[in-house]
């Protein structure tokens, strides 16, 4: 008989596991009941669960990624793959997180969840959770992916893009790395070659907004953010500039604080296609005069998260958190 692989479910609440409540669905099962629903594959594989947490995801906080990193790094060596349960809300940003926190692995680390609770009759539940399942037992896959649906879309790709739908996720300015249709995984894009052994970090910094433009955005918005935050990213419109009426006080406040270490960095509101600062006057400027770095084809959700580490194991270096944002990390970015 062959040897079973071994998956261990972290489970961390979200719809998947929630029952209605008086107040509406809240989480509720644990792990083991969760994967009550799928007997079928106890027989394919030997799976074990563990809980991190039980929240709705609207709940989700770096303190809680660590807790997940954690939860993976100290089981590493005992399982072949890895399914973490979570909320659909964040699961985006957990997913670019965690691409982050937990680079180079030759093992599965697959985030899902699900529209509908698990305990529902009509559900994605116990489908997402098995495609999960036989992904991260399979001894092809690897490293951070977001499944749902269907699709195996890379951890720092995925964006919700439909709030009830079954087909909540998508591949932003990237194909989907595979299909899993019935038992079949159908791979487009080949495997990594990791030069450098798997590697676990801890305790993002989260001293980080998202200014979104709107027009006639107030100029003293700007003021307290550079106060209050190391990172500001401007999601722009379209390709990116910004608002004549913002110059002044951009320019006053950079010159304060760019010399403390202080970053800006460009982003657009546009889901598809992504920013390009040099195309219009009102980007081109700005990016020369204060060598700003911008998302280009990342998800808000990739570039978010990507600076939360990079600020945290760069420790201030300019040079080295640019040189890091600019280099590929699980599929991340392709233009620049
Ligand atoms: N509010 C829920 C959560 O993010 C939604 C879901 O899981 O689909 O936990």
């Amino acid at each position: 008989m062959p040897i079973k692989r071994r998956i261990l479910l972290v489970a961390t609440g979200g719809t998947i596991a929630s029952q209605l409540s008086a107040h509406g669905l809240r989480p509720d099962l644990d792990g083991a009941q969760l994967l009550s629903y799928v007997p079928e594959l106890q027989e394919e594989y030997e799976i074990e669960a563990i809980q991190v947490c039980n929240i709705d995801s609207t709940n989700m906080t770096p303190k809680v990624w660590d807790e997940i990193v954690a939860a993976v790094e100290c089981k590493y060596l005992y399982y072949d793959g890895f399914v973490i349960c979570h909320g659909t809300d964040t699961m985006a940003y957990t997913s670019a997180a965690l691409s982050y926190m937990i680079q180079n692995s030759n093992k599965p680390i697959v985030v899902t969840g699900s529209q509908k609770p698990i305990s529902e009759e009509n559900t994605d539940a116990r489908q997402n959770l098995i495609d999960s399942i036989r992904y991260a037992g399979d001894p092809l896959s690897q490293g951070v992916v977001l499944i749902f649906n269907g699709n195996v879309i890379a951890g720092t790709r995925a964006k919700k893009t439909y709030a009830h739908s079954y087909n909540a996720f998508s591949s932003v300015n990237f194909p989907v790395l595979a299909v899993i249709q019935e038992r079949k995984i159908i791979r487009f894009i080949p495997q990594q070659v990791y030069q450098e052994p798997v590697r676990f970090c801890y305790h993002l910094n989260d001293s980080i907004v998202i200014l979104k433009l709107i027009p006639g955005t107030k100029p003293e918005l700007l003021e307290y953010l550079f106060q209050n935050y190391d990172c500001i990213v401007i999601e722009s419109f379209g390709v990116g500039g910004i608002p004549q009426s913002l110059l002044d006080t951009f320019y006053e406040q950079m010159e304060k604080w760019i010399s403390t270490g202080k970053l800006v960095v460009m982003a657009t509101q546009v889901a598809n296609e992504g920013s390009n600062m040099e195309v219009y006057e009102v980007g081109q400027r700005i990016k020369e005069d204060f060598h700003l770095m911008e998302a280009y084809d990342m998800t808000l959700e990739a570039t978010v998260t990507k600076l939360m580490y990079l600020m945290s194991v760069c420790r201030g270096s300019f040079t080295a958190i640019y040189d890091g944002f600019y280099k590929t990390v699980n599929y991340d970015i392709l233009s620049r």
